[in-house]
């Protein structure tokens, strides 16, 4: 476990003021890495004051364009989210969010994502994770300040890596098997990146077989990406994948066309 390598990514933050207190609250509980996508009001005086004794996690922290971006490089990203969303996806308890993130950081970048403070994260956004955390706050009111979720999330990562200290292991006993996977597995976890390229050429091969018709997608691409996420393909996995997909397409070239 390496708490260097777990990332807090803020996505179009509107108040520079959050981001100050997002790295304060980082810095408070060991936490380094801070990667703002498009902020709109950044790079800022009132973030700077907000941050009090935090301004090298302001001073390292990225810009970049894109929540893809921000990501790519990452073996697991867990997204917030105040409230659910149209389509189920895996859920974690923060508790259990924190802990998955600690486990995998010894292998991979990991990711924890936050969303506009009016408007979360967009369901597109939400669907590059592998899983949706919630803190469970008062049902009438469970929508936080942004940087108050990344302190209560950043405060059980702490937990988490104080415990894992603790034990003197890597992985408790309870721990089910996509930790033992995380820990023990023989190949690296496939990145954001792997897994949308990997689905960008399925799209191409199933466009091509008939089986996916753009025009009317149902939910096949997001199914088919929970499915992805789901299962967590380590890189030789996604390259067997791609394999197959190249030979599909071989085939279809070699075929002749039924018009001709
Ligand atoms: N109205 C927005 C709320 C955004 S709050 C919505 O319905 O989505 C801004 C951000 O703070 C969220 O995107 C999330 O990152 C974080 N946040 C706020 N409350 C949260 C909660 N109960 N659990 C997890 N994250 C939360």
């Amino acid at each position: 476990m390496d708490l260097t390598r777990i990332r807090i990514v803020l996505v179009q933050t509107s108040h520079p003021g959050n981001i100050g207190a997002a790295a304060r609250a980082m810095k408070n509980m060991g936490l380094t890495k801070l990667i703002l996508v498009n902020p709109k009001d950044y790079p800022s005086g009132v973030a700077l004051g907000r941050a009090a004794s935090a301004l090298d996690i302001l001073d390292n922290a990225e810009v970049v364009d894109s929540l893809d971006a921000a990501i790519a490089n990452c073996g697991l990203v867990i997204g917030t989210s105040a409230r659910s969303r149209s389509i189920p996806w895996p859920m974690v308890e923060p508790d259990e969010c924190a802990q998955k993130l600690v486990t995998a950081s010894g292998q991979n970048d990991v990711a924890l994502v936050f969303g506009r403070e009016d408007r979360g994260l967009s369901n597109d956004e939400l669907q590059l994770c592998h899983f949706h955390v919630q803190i469970p706050a008062n049902e009438d009111y469970s929508s936080l300040n942004v940087a108050a979720a990344v302190m209560v999330l950043s405060y059980e990562i702490r937990k988490a890596f104080l415990r894992a200290v603790d034990s003197q292991t890597k992985v408790s006993d309870s721990i089910v098997s996509s930790e033992s996977l995380e820990v023990n597995w023989d190949q690296p976890l496939a990145t954001v990146a792997d897994i949308e390229s990997f689905l960008a050429h399925l799209e191409k091969v199933l466009i091509r077989l008939d089986f996916h018709d753009p025009e009317n997608p149902r939910q096949l691409m997001s199914r088919l990406r929970r499915l992805c996420t789901r299962i967590r393909p380590d890189t030789m996995e996604i390259n067997i994948l791609r394999g197959i997909l190249t030979s599909t397409e071989q085939q279809l070239d070699k075929k002749p066309n039924p018009q001709e």
